[in-house]
């Protein structure tokens, strides 16, 4: 292995967890290296409101700045990359992107998530605007808005309860393919939620979210929806790595300081069991890279 090759630090995914782990490694003068696809959840987001200190950016462009900070503290970056494989011989991580391959001592893993999306016309021009798929970044959205929820899984009915102690009255379910266990069904009616089975096809509106229309033909109206068909993990470069999961072998396990059951490996975002939010995993890339520097003034 070339010394060109041999990093402290190779983050894997330049969303705000992986560029807050550079930029604290890089101000500690470690040797960090970057690899990024391009994409992201944070791209997606046209509106971050609960950002400390930021009123309001747009996802593209607080990533953007990012990658201009992480840049300008010297951090190397593989943009356009994707990372495939990683494999762990003695105490270095090897990562392999296909064409080349990189070492380091330790890793921060923050490649995060892809929500489920239903497949529907229209969904780009409204996702975010008026379609969300999370409570916790845009329920406040739908606050007194004649409200959808709509899911293929029993979390709908959470959710809908949730979003009707929360945030609005008005709140209709929309399953698709899902029997109700009776209780369920006496709790949605005590809560005077209706519930509509029904296969969705199509947003509708132009500039505004005006209802959905569904594969039979009838049209629901609503002003929001919130929809909950779960997400897929972006980690199978790390197929073959003996990671603790969840109960559901699902989410990674990690520890206060975001280390996993690999020693050496962290994980930051939506790959980690943790809130799903941008100040939350560029908060997890912090702590992650401040233990990682402690580590190497240890060795
Ligand atoms: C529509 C929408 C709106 C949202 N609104 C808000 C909001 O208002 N407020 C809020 O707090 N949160 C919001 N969120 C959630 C928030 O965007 C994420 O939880 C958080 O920003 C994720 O940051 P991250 O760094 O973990 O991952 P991401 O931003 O998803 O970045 C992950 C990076 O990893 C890269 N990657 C993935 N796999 C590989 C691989 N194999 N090799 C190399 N690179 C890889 C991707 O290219 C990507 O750049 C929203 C999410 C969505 C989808």
């Amino acid at each position: 292995m070339s010394k060109e090759q041999l990093y402290d630090c190779i983050i894997i995914g330049a969303g705000p967890g992986g560029l807050q782990g550079a930029i604290h490694l890089a101000r500690c003068n470690r040797k960090v290296l970057l690899v990024d696809q391009g994409g992201g959840r944070t791209k997606l987001a046209n509106d971050i409101v609960n950002y400390l200190g930021i009123p309001a950016i747009d996802g593209f462009e607080l990533t953007r700045i990012g990658f201009l900070q992480a840049r300008s503290f010297g951090v190397t970056v593989k943009s356009k990359t994707t990372v495939t494989r990683v494999v762990k011989a003695a105490d270095l991580f090897k990562v392999e992107t296909g064409t080349d391959s990189y070492s380091a001592r330790y890793l921060i893993t923050a490649s995060d998530a892809k929500d489920i999306l239903p497949q529907l016309k229209n969904l780009r021009r409204f996702l975010g605007k008026g379609f969300y798929t999370s409570v916790a970044s845009d329920g406040h959205r739908t606050k007194d808005t004649e409200l959808l929820v709509m899911g293929d899984n029993l979390d709908a009915v959470r959710l809908a309860l949730s979003m009707k102690k929360m945030y609005t009255d008005r709140v209709v379910l929309l399953l698709e393919d899902i029997t109700l266990p009776g209780e369920f069904l006496d709790i949605l009616v005590d809560h005077l939620i209706t519930v509509i089975r029904g296969n969705p096809v199509e947003l509708l509106g132009q500039n505004q979210l005006t209802g959905i229309l569904l594969a039979d033909g009838r049209s629901l109206s609503c002003q929001t929806i919130m929809a909950d068909y779960g997400c897929r993990l972006n980690d199978d470069y790390l197929k073959n790595l003996p990671l603790e999961r969840d109960r559901d072998n699902f989410r990674i396990m990690a520890d206060h300081t975001g280390e996993s059951s690999v020693p050496g490996l962290f994980v930051t975002g939506g790959l980690r069991t943790d809130h799903d939010l941008t100040i939350i995993a560029a908060g997890q890339g912090a702590t992650a890279a401040i233990e990682i520097n402690t580590r190497l003034l240890e060795l």
